[in-house]
């Protein structure tokens, strides 16, 4: 009998709670710090801005959090996800790997980005939050929000990326179409936007301009909106970790246990998703798993970056974290994985690359979109540009068993498609992708500007 290729959970053993790697994180848990006064943020300075449900997971230390009913019940639309055997991959590599991936991008808006967006919707709603304001690069965490905002009648207020408004206007029609407002930043419609717009009324935005946006917005209403962030954030990689979770139990049906667990890395939270249910097993049960995060040589945070205390957000109105940063005035290169185009890196993430818990690769967005191509042409999914990165690693860790003839387990984690990233693909096939490595010398530049903390030293 030919072999299984795919493996699916059914919804009665989806997960019932989220994983906390909180208490299982090797060194002191670190405060954000105040972005005036370097001292700890107060739940006063935070509750402005985030619903305090998600602020409480932040700082928790319970193992597991209970997934509430609702969103579990929204889950059940595209949970849980499969995870399939990518065997025509392996034989068209030779390789005596096997590799398996765990597809997110069955959910509606084609990404993970959908898991925490249902959750922080449904704890906005409980405490009578009346919208939600954002930012989004290409718009697939615009997306994800706009989705879980219809489903739990709340508004929903985007600042994007005024290039990616104009040259990318599908995922605005998506967010659209929820029902979202979506403003091209830097917008007239906030002190942030009004401001760099009158140094230049024809500014392209940037990511760092959108989240000042949307924090601005929500900090002007009065209590009414608050700010929500779809990566990063440890409540945000703790909503993640029911892709891990089920990839285990999915694992455990195919008969096996991964030697590799592969994510790509932007903020982190899809690579926490995927990963922290593993990080758990090696630290407490001793597995031998090698855990890899996957980032561009364009934005190379982790492989290149510094572990030290920067501010989250490209303006210094954001608290002050300890993490793996390039400089939070670091000034991204235009390559098509807009979703891992950011200085810093998750602290929990970063926290575990530091203790060598986990480690980091960087890949050339070029190589990468070669990875995609040849996944596509095997297993017939065009993954997101994001999602190129961990095929590419996957691709890699399979070549190096070829060569030492060792059947290694692979998984990795399809963050996304990539129906709608085609102008990409279309570039790299025509040969007009550049190469691009983010410069030792602007690394340095950039980070002279980090914050001088006092704060525990
Ligand atoms: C946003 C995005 C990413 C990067 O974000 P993380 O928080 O690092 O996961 C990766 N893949 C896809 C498909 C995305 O949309």
């Amino acid at each position: 009998m030919a072999e299984s290729i795919r493996f699916d959970l059914p919804t009665s053993k989806a997960p019932t709670s989220w994983l906390n790697i909180n208490p299982d994180l090797p060194g002191p848990m670190l405060p954000p710090l105040h972005p005036g006064t370097q001292e700890p943020v107060t739940p006063e300075f935070m509750s402005v801005l985030s619903p305090m449900a998600l602020l409480g997971q932040d700082m928790s230390m319970d193992e597991q959090i209970e997934i509430p009913d609702p969103v579990r019940e929204i889950y059940k639309l595209w949970r849980p996800t499969p995870l399939l055997r990518a065997t025509r991959l392996e034989k068209e590599l030779g390789t005596p790997a096997h590799i398996y991936y765990k597809y997110e991008g069955v959910s509606p808006v084609g990404s993970h980005k959908a898991n925490t967006a249902v959750a922080q919707a449904f704890y906005a709603k409980e405490e009578g939050v009346r919208a939600f304001t954002t930012e989004t690069g290409a718009g697939q965490w615009g997306s994800a929000l706009s989705m879980a905002c219809a489903m739990f009648d709340i508004a929903c207020e985007v600042y994007m990326v005024r290039v990616s408004y104009d040259q990318k206007p599908f995922r605005r029609y998506v967010m659209e179409s929820y029902g979202a407002s979506v403003y091209a930043s830097p917008s007239p419609h906030t002190d942030a936007g009004r401001g760099v717009l009158a140094e230049n009324p024809d500014h392209p935005g940037s990511l760092g301009i959108a989240i000042s946006e949307g924090i601005n917005a929500a900090v002007a209403s009065n209590g009414a909106k608050k700010y929500s962030l779809g990566s990063f954030l440890p409540h945000v990689c703790l909503h993640q970790t029911v892709i891990g979770q089920e990839a285990m139990a999915q694992m455990e049906m195919a008969g096996e246990y991964p030697d590799i667990v592969i994510g790509c890395a932007g903020g982190g939270s899809n690579f926490a998703g995927v990963a922290f249910p593993f990080v758990r097993e090696k630290l407490r049960a001793g597995k031998n798993t090698r855990i890899v995060a996957v980032e561009p040589a364009a934005c190379p945070t982790l492989t290149k970056g510094e572990y030290t205390w920067d501010a989250a957000d490209g303006v210094g109105m954001a608290p002050i974290v300890m993490m793996y940063t390039l400089g939070h005035t670091f000034v991204p290169a235009g390559i098509h994985a807009g979703g891992l185009r950011y200085h810093g890196m998750s602290p929990q993430v970063s926290g575990l690359v530091k203790h060598g818990v986990v480690e980091a690769q960087a890949y050339d967005q070029v190589d990468t979109f070669e990875a995609g191509v040849q996944f596509g042409r095997c297993e017939g999914i065009l993954p997101a540009p994001e999602s190129n990165h961990a095929v590419k690693a996957a691709i890699v860790e399979a070549q190096k068993c070829k060569e030492s003839g060792e059947a290694k387990v692979i998984l990795f984690n399809l963050s996304g498609h990539g129906n709608f990233d085609m102008m990409a693909y279309s570039q790299y096939l025509n040969g007009e992708l550049p190469r691009y490595e983010y410069p030792d010398a602007a690394i340095a530049e950039a980070m002279t500007h980090v914050p001088d903390v006092e704060f525990g030293a």
